[in-house]
């Protein structure tokens, strides 16, 4: 099955924007930056990275007869925000497992943002002081098993919908897109950067990206930014999810090392806790551009963007494409920082 044949169940608006950070630009006096924008790509709940990934689970969803999707994540986790919007608007039952992935102190963590979001949907939202983790949990299994006890059919989406056969098609999609945009603008994204924690965002990309250069387009760099603070499982977590993917939708060759790149620095110490990299390029973002990005994963994927221009990793002739994937309700629960 080549991608196209695959059902997506549409949740965007369509496209999302492509557009130039001039002011980012010029101040980085280096590549042109670009951003596409998966923080205003739908009218559910703000949208985000998630939602496009979602667009290839629903359809298996439905055609199981779920009637309740399950999922889990940390207690700011935009993921299972985007899961409950989309319950909400398939008019299935929600069930999130929130854990406490974060060492963070903020007294309304458990309260504002998207976890507030998600209790505004209707989905049943239970609070699990578990520490990080994307493995199968008992909490989690217990969710199913109540599902199914009061005589429901849980659909089970594994944390941000990574660890899933169709996880990986969502950007495999986004790669296609990109390039009929780039058509449109006539410019050529010779470097994608991106942030990475569960995988399957800059997987999808890879082998989207491969699917794009095996039909005659030219190579480009989708550089990863790991915000997890545990790179040998987020780059394990991607390549294998960017293998998986490539064999999904019939690449024809395996994927070349160099064709991963997860790139570590700008994570500091844990998972979800910004660093001053974070907060000086979400300041930057906010006052160059009018573009805000989140403390636990866009804020440490534009500090890599900033870093690798100004050692020239990434060169003053290249058209960079930073991939915005959302995730601001989560600044509500880091005022403190501010
Ligand atoms: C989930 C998420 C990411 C990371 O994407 P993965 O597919 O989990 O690697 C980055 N940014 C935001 C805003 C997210 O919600």
């Amino acid at each position: 099955m080549s991608l196209a044949d695959f059902p997506r169940h549409p949740l965007t608006f369509g496209p999302s924007p492509v557009h130039r950070l001039d002011r980012l630009t010029a101040h980085l006096g280096g590549p042109t930056i670009w951003a596409k924008r998966e923080d205003v790509n739908s009218g559910l709940a703000f949208g985000g990275n998630k939602t496009r990934k979602l667009e290839y689970l629903v359809p298996d969803a439905i055609a199981s007869g779920a009637d309740t999707l399950v999922s889990i994540g940390g207690y700011q986790s935009n993921h299972t925000r985007q899961v409950a919007a989309v319950a909400a608007k398939l008019g299935m039952d929600c069930v999130l497992v929130q854990e406490k992935w974060v060492n963070w102190p903020d007294a309304v963590n458990d309260r504002v943002g998207n976890i507030l979001l998600s209790r505004i949907m209707g989905a049943e939202v239970r609070l699990d002081p578990a520490g990080f983790g994307i493995g199968f949990k008992d909490s989690w299994k217990q969710a199913i098993e109540d599902v199914e006890a009061r005589g429901g059919t849980p659909y089970a989406i594994p944390a941000g919908a990574s660890d899933h056969r169709l996880g990986g098609l969502g950007f495999a999609h986004w790669a296609f897109e990109v390039e009929q945009q780039e058509q449109e603008l006539g410019v050529f994204f010779d470097t994608i950067v991106v942030c990475a924690v569960t995988g399957s965002t800059q997987a999808g990309m890879i082998a989207g990206c491969a699917g794009l250069e095996e039909a005659g387009g030219r190579p480009r760099r989708v550089i990863g930014i790991d915000a997890s603070a545990k790179i040998e499982e987020t780059r394990e977590q991607v390549a294998r999810i960017a293998r998986n993917t490539a064999e999904l939708i019939e690449l024809g060759r395996d994927l070349r090392e160099d064709e991963i790149t997860v790139l570590e620095g700008w994570a500091g110490e844990e998972y979800g806790v910004p660093v001053d990299s974070t907060l000086e390029a979400i300041r930057l973002t906010g006052r160059l551009e009018g573009m805000i990005i989140d403390p636990v994963y866009e804020g440490k994927s534009m500090a890599g963007l900033i870093d690798l221009v100004g050692r020239g990793t990434i060169g003053r002739g290249s058209n960079v494409l930073y991939a915005h994937l959302g995730g601001q309700p989560a600044l509500n629960a880091y005022s403190a920082l501010f």
